[in-house]
């Protein structure tokens, strides 16, 4: 077969995610089914943030043939092991995790159920996993020697996002992808929805049989040249807007790495604290129309106190919603250019990835697209709704009415239709596996995912369940205290004190002993530099 010429447009991680990605999976052991290209601009910049990842990244990487300590070094990396949520119920510093890995007892769970019927002395995430407090301690989720804790601690990493791309492109065009640095300035069509070739600046004329669009929010082929509709998702999610700040460890070093990510609701929305080996960066994600500017910075600074004041912040404008069809003809969207919904659970390159496994799984060694554009664009919108119910989940459960604008996001309005179906069902019975096999609810309205003229099922977009599982579920909900009125109706108001099982406690005791403070492992094994505490 004569290999197909892919072209992806766009060197972010997205573009450069992709690139490796199908080079990897579709030409190896002697194969050669498909010859890749990047175009990459040299003068429009990268967006340049993005470095808070979940454990689905190890596919990729894997995959690709990248080795962790390595990759750790490249990137400047971090292990993450959960996002601590803080302020989000009652911004009183309230604090509850959303840890990657959850402890079962076999063969019926029923930790969820005893923490109902207990008064909730202790939070819910420290009853079904030992991360929070390994988390709290600051501690790796390795070992240096052979590992003795039991079943593996699951995590993903923080990464420099720019470096992260550097090292895919590093490692790609030493495989023989093909890398231009030119500006695509025009788009040559075939026929109908076909793209037959890019144009570029320089005067080349690139032609390919598969066309990526990874030229972020720009989105230069499936939106400017394809017309192919954004819709819109700010209704629900009010944020469009971050700005960023970065401190280096010379200037100040805390004397601990956080093993996991922070969100800290603030007055007009939120604020991430992601420690890297060589810095810690912040970024307060907020709503442009209940803060201003200056307001936002004023408050970013507060936040990270004096040592932040050398360090100039960067607005990042961003837009919430996703492309009616990603795949369109012959041009697939992946990355910013497909779609976005705010960083909270870090799923931006999530979907990036999802979309560079889905592509290469419905790869066309034919002509015939049509088909697997209908799959694959089914698969990323359903994975769209689900990452949209889960992030407007975690503000619509606020108690906060200090602001306006956690006064807006409680009013109905602001909670889309699939995720009200899904928490009225769950005050009535509360959230179990079977809801993430059938996910249609009492209730839930039926908008059909456009058909792009293919007969076949085209029900509403479903939560596949697919990323944030029930153990996610459970983690968001009752952090927020969800069911505690029911709970007192169903079981009474007078309930036992919780207790933590004792496989998570004896893990949360041996702990210390066995695993290393986060820094100490990065500095012995992944290359972070000695920093004196400031
Ligand atoms: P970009 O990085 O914008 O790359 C676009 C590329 O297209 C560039 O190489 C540019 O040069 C090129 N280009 C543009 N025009 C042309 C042209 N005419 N010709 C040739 N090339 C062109 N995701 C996470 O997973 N975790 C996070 O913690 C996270 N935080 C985020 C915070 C914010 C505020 C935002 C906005 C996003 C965040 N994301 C996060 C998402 C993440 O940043 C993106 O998914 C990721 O960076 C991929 O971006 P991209 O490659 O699609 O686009």
């Amino acid at each position: 077969m004569k290999p197909r010429r892919v072209l992806i447009v766009g060197g972010g991680s997205a573009g450069w995610m992709a690139a490796a990605y199908l080079d990897a999976v579709l030409n190896r052991d002697g194969r050669r089914l498909a010859d890749v290209s990047l175009i990459e601009s040299p003068d429009v910049p990268r967006i340049g943030v993005g470095e808070a990842t979940i454990p689905s990244i190890g596919h990729v990487l894997s995959s690709i043939g990248i080795d962790e300590i390595e990759f750790l070094k490249r990137v400047d990396g971090t292990y993450k092991q959960a996002i601590q949520y803080i302020s989000w119920l009652d911004g009183r510093g309230e604090s509850y995790y959303h840890a990657f890995g959850r402890f079962r007892h076999n063969p019926v769970d029923t930790s969820t159920l005893e923490w109902l019927m207990s008064d909730r002395s202790i939070p819910f995430s420290a009853t079904i996993s030992a991360q929070p407090a390994i988390c709290d301690l600051c501690l790796a989720p390795k070992m240096f020697g052979r590992w003795e804790l039991g079943t593996r601690l699951p995590y993903a990493y923080h990464m420099n996002a720019l470096k992260f791309a550097d090292y895919l492109c590093e490692i790609a065009t030493s495989r023989g992808v093909q890398h231009y640095l030119d500006n695509v300035v025009n788009v040559e069509m075939a026929d109908g929805q076909r793209i037959a070739a890019v144009r570029t600046r320089d005067g080349r004329r690139i032609e390919a049989d598969i066309f990526v669009d990874c030229t972020g929010f720009a989105a230069l082929l499936i939106e400017k040249k394809l017309g192919v509709e954004w819709v819109d998702c700010s209704r629900w999610l009010l944020a469009d807007r971050a700005l960023a700040i970065q401190v280096p460890y010379e200037h100040n070093y805390p004397g601990y790495v956080r093993p996991n990510t922070q969100a800290t609701a603030v007055s007009a929305g939120w604020i991430w604290e992601i420690p890297l080996q060589n810095r810690r960066a912040w970024g307060y994600v907020h709503a442009s129309s209940f803060v201003s500017e200056d307001a936002a910075e004023k408050e970013l600074r507060a936040f990270v106190g004096p040592i932040g004041d050398p360090f100039p912040a960067r607005f990042v404008p961003f837009k919430v919603g996703y492309r009616a069809k990603s795949w369109v003809g012959n041009c697939v969207a992946i990355g910013l250019a497909a779609g976005f919904i705010e960083p909270l659970e870090s799923t931006g390159i999530y979907l990036s990835e999802l979309a560079a496994v889905m592509l290469a799984e419905h790869f066309p060694y034919g002509d015939d697209m049509e088909p697997l554009a209908w799959r694959f664009n089914r698969i990323v919108a359903n994975r769209f709704h689900e990452i949209l119910d889960f992030i407007n989940m975690h503000y619509c459960l606020t108690r906060r009415t200090d602001t306006e604008f956690w006064r807006e996001v409680q009013r109905p309005e602001r909670i889309n239709d699939r995720l009200q179906a899904k928490l009225d069902f769950w005050r009535i019975k509360p959230p179990s596996q079977a809801d993430f096999e059938d996910q249609f609810f009492p209730g839930q309205p039926s908008t059909p995912l456009p058909s792009g003229g293919l007969p076949g099922d085209h029900r509403s977009p479903v939560d596949t369940g697919g990323v944030f599982t029930l153990s996610s579920y459970e983690a968001i909900l009752y952090g927020m205290d969800f069911l505690r009125t029911e709970c007192d109706q169903w079981f009474g108001a007078d309930r036992p004190p919780t207790r933590v099982i004792k496989g998570i406690q004896d893990k949360v005791n041996i702990a210390p002993q066995k695993l290393p403070p986060h820094d100490v492992y990065l500095k012995r094994v992944a290359g972070m530099p000695d920093y004196p505490p400031t």
